[in-house]
């Protein structure tokens, strides 16, 4: 029951620093297996799990339990193969733990209070208005040829139902209308309180028009649109050929158009082109102002590219960002999805990505361009074995004798190079605290573990020398 308590304070406070998303998946079930003076340990579901939550999470779970256990020196995990035991009590299942969470805010602790004042109001805001916080006019990247429906979007945001009504806004896929489009929806919800939006795909607007009509109630359909002060309904060529539904658009086009509510309208073609579309809703959509989004030059994709990686606070090597943007020409989608798989690839095993490694990968997808030949893949050779191999790896990339590295030197230059020899036979060799001290001159555990946390906490902020890192740990191949 303590085990229980002191589980369950922990994820309190682990909640409020982490995504319900990487929650859920990354939790799933965890306990706690042991409390002794000087260490907690931690059980996962598999050693998949273990490793996940060992290289994502470390040092929010370790911060947590330095709160709730102000006197121990570490934490470890451990595959706990009691987890799944019905009789075992010192276990949460974090999917229901998540939820109980959000549902009964905590008196005793405020921040608490907040996350769940914030998950309801997301969930209301966004089932009310379908729009997706995730899109904002903040994080839209303007370049050239999406400048136009951009600074359009603004004068809406600015303006709704009186400058460009209604706004239409077309592009192939890929290339940013959704996000153009809940981005001004979000916009405007953010700056007039009393406004309603509604976002919807002309799919589901097909959807609810014919379940309206098998309930027979087009009539409360049609009064719900007309409430509504801004709509937006995004790719219209889904309403071609459904002769009723483009009817009831129409109708309710007129509606809203008249009572001067805002338009916004997203399509992968002008209105022209759309030939299977009723010529005079065709004609409605031109009534107001028509742009649209082009395909991104090599200039831009690069910097789209580098511009969501700082997002996501990923360091992508500048021949390895000059490689997909040469490559992947069609969609700001496309270069997002490969630098997601980078980012996944990187927070599973630490793999940075390399020019060899992402010439690989889209050849496999088909996307590399002959023109750029094809790329050596180099063997590697060097395999870790001992915490040798490692001081020399790491005496090789400083350029230091290996004895400045392992003997007692005060000195600022064997510094970094030392705690990142450690650091690495921790993370990556799984030494323990005191082995790692006998081979540092017979350092003691404590001073192990601080140099450890040192080089953490100068990582965080040091960029370049994580990437350094990260180069020093390919190459070595751990
Ligand atoms: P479309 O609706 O035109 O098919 P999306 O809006 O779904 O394209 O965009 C695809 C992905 O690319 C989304 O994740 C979106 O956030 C991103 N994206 C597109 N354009 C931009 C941009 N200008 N700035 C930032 N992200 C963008
Ligand atoms: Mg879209």
């Amino acid at each position: 029951m303590e085990k229980l308590n002191s589980l369950k304070n922990i994820l309190n406070i682990i909640l409020k620093d982490i995504k319900k998303q990487d929650f859920l998946v990354y939790f799933r079930k965890i306990s706690i297996v042991a409390i002794t003076p000087q260490k907690v340990t931690f059980g996962a579901v598999s050693s998949f799990m273990k490793e996940n939550l060992e290289a994502k999470f470390f040092n929010i779970i370790k911060n947590a339990t330095l709160e709730e256990f102000p006197e121990i020196l570490d934490i470890e995990f451990i595959v706990d193969k009691n987890i799944e035991n019905p009789s075992n009590h010192d276990v949460i299942d974090c999917t229901t733990y998540f939820k109980e969470f959000s549902k009964k805010p905590k008196k005793t602790n405020q921040s608490n209070t907040q996350t769940t004042y914030k998950s309801d109001t997301i969930s209301t805001y966004e089932e009310k208005s379908q729009v997706n916080e995730r899109y904002t006019l903040d994080n839209f990247i303007v370049w050239p040829s999406n400048q136009l429906p951009f600074s359009a979007c603004e004068a809406v945001v600015r303006n709704p139902g009186k400058s460009y009504n209604p706004l239409y806004i077309y592009g192939e896929v890929g290339l940013g209308k959704t996000h153009l489009l809940q981005g001004t929806g979000n916009a405007i919800l953010k700056k007039y309180k009393d406004k309603t939006v509604r976002y919807m795909t002309a799919d589901k607007f097909i959807t609810e028009y014919v379940n309206a009509v098998k309930k027979k109630w087009v009539e409360r359909l049609r009064q719900k649109y007309a409430e509504v002060d801004v709509i937006i309904i995004d790719d219209v060529q889904f309403l071609q050929k459904k002769e009723q539904t483009q009817n009831e658009m129409y109708n309710i086009f007129n509606i809203l158009y008249d009572a001067q509510k805002q338009i916004i309208i997203s399509g992968d073609k002008p209105p022209k082109d759309l030939t299977e579309l009723e010529p005079r809703l065709r004609s409605r959509f031109e009534w107001g102002i028509i742009v649209d989004i082009s395909k991104p030059d090599f200039e831009t994709r690069l910097a789209i590219l580098q511009e969501k990686a700082r997002g996501k606070q990923f360091l992508l090597p500048q021949d390895v960002a000059e490689f997909i943007a040469a490559n992947v020409t069609d969609s700001v989608r496309e270069l997002e999805g490969i630098l997601n798989q980078l980012i996944a690839e990187y927070e599973l095993d630490h793999s940075t990505p390399t020019l060899e490694k992402i010439a690989r990968k889209l050849k496999k997808l088909s996307i590399t361009s002959d023109l750029l030949g094809e790329v050596k893949i180099q063997k590697r050779t060097t395999t870790i074995r001992s915490y040798e191999d490692i001081i020399k790896a790491v005496s090789d990339h400083f350029g230091i004798e290996k004895e400045w590295i392992l003997w007692e030197n005060r000195r600022k230059e064997f510094m970094i190079p030392r705690q990142v020899a450690m650091y690495l036979l921790k993370t990556k060799l799984h030494y323990t605290y005191e082995r790692i001290g006998n081979i540092f001159s017979g350092r003691n555990h404590a001073a192990v573990l601080y140099s450890c946390n040192k080089l953490e906490d100068i990582l965080k902020k040091d960029k370049n020398l994580l990437y350094e890192i990260n180069i020093l740990r390919d190459w070595i191949w751990i």
